[in-house]
């Protein structure tokens, strides 16, 4: 069984046997597995989670089943969640379900990037694992987790019918988040990057891009909303400029996602007094619970927005260095999935 390891900030491909199964568990063939940000902080950045396990967007089929579990059998299609809470602690009760100990501490065996894993008993019996309709391809459904957690930053920030909504990072969750945005009734939606490639992209959709290398964003906003500033800005980046522009294109009292990962240390100097007066917002968001990644299954199922068009890039799992290359680089690139013939 072929998976995939970061070995010092390095893709290994290591050949291994499969882990121990018991009779509360379920063993799936992979189909489709996105790489994600985050894996790609893994390898080329400093990430600051526990797990250093990549891939965790995989959908599947079952091809064993533990004895004590009745509600899978074998060939089942599914999506598979890795980190799953426990609904039940403090941290759950209050909503804040990616908080839990349990969230980080659950993961499926050995990891997504692989041929095969083992799903525990914990995500069985926490919702963890979601049936696939067959109007759901597996490549779409690699792309649950991620759209999963778009929808809670969207929640989080509660987006309103005419929000003027700027996304700065026009990667896969910007489009994400994008799409949301729009179905959600944003009136103006401002994307902006640096990639051509991937403002192109976003161009169909008929939305603002700004081209961070030729215009400015600030401008472009001002003009946008006469002056007052977004309602609404997204951080589908983790770098620290596009925080500093988030402060500055934010309305007063508006709100700002801190969605993509920063990296470990990444430091910023804050006028206190600036938030203070302004009221600014600032709400991060954390991965994704099972009511988002069944929100993201439904919105699938039923067409409401089609992720499909995301995928530019599809790699066998022993092509993983080049992928994970791809989805770096991301010259031409949106996702980028790893998946098995
Ligand atoms: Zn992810
Ligand atoms: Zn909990």
């Amino acid at each position: 069984m072929l998976s995939v390891k970061v070995v010092h900030n390095k893709i290994t491909l290591v050949e291994s046997e499969l882990p121990y199964f018991t009779d509360d568990e379920l063993l799936v063939r992979m189909h489709s597995c996105g790489i994600c940000g985050s894996d790609l902080e893994k390898v080329y950045g400093n990430y600051g989670m526990k797990s250093l396990r990549v891939g965790h967007e995989p959908a599947g089929h079952v091809i064993k089943v533990g004895k004590n579990i009745k509600k899978f059998h074998e060939g089942d299609r599914v999506f598979v969640h890795h980190h799953v809470s426990c609904y039940s602690c403090r941290y759950c009760l209050q909503g804040n379900y990616t908080m839990c100990t349990n969230y980080q501490n659950s993961n499926i065996e050995p990891c997504g990037l692989s041929e095969q894993f083992i799903v525990p008993k914990w995500n069985i019996e926490h919702g963890g694992v979601l049936k696939l309709p067959e109007s759901v391809s597996y490549d779409e459904a690699a792309l649950i987790e991620p759209f999963a957690c778009c929808i809670r930053g969207l929640n989080k920030i509660s987006i309103k019918h005419g929000d003027n909504v700027a996304i700065l990072g026009a990667g896969p969750t910007g489009v994400m988040h994008m799409l949301l945005a729009k179905f959600w009734g944003a009136n103006n939606i401002v994307v902006s990057d640096i990639n051509q490639f991937r403002l192109k992209f976003v161009e169909k959709y008929s939305v603002t891009t700004v081209n961070l290398n030729q215009d400015n964003l600030n401008d472009v906003i001002k003009e946008i909303t006469k002056n007052i500033g977004t309602d609404v800005t997204i951080l589908a980046t983790g770098s620290i400029k596009a925080f500093e522009s988030a402060l500055k294109i934010t309305r007063r009292g508006g709100k700002i996602l801190l969605f993509g990962v920063p990296s470990v240390g990444s430091k910023f100097d804050l006028d206190l007094n600036s938030i203070y007066s302004n009221e600014q917002i600032i709400i991060p968001s954390y991965g994704a619970s099972e009511i988002e990644t069944n929100q993201a299954l439904s919105l699938m199922s039923d067409k409401s927005i089609d992720l499909l068009p995301l995928v530019t890039h599809r790699f066998q799992i022993k092509e993983s260095r080049d992928a994970f290359k791809c989805a770096h680089e991301a010259s031409e690139a949106m996702k980028v999935l790893i998946v098995t013939s």
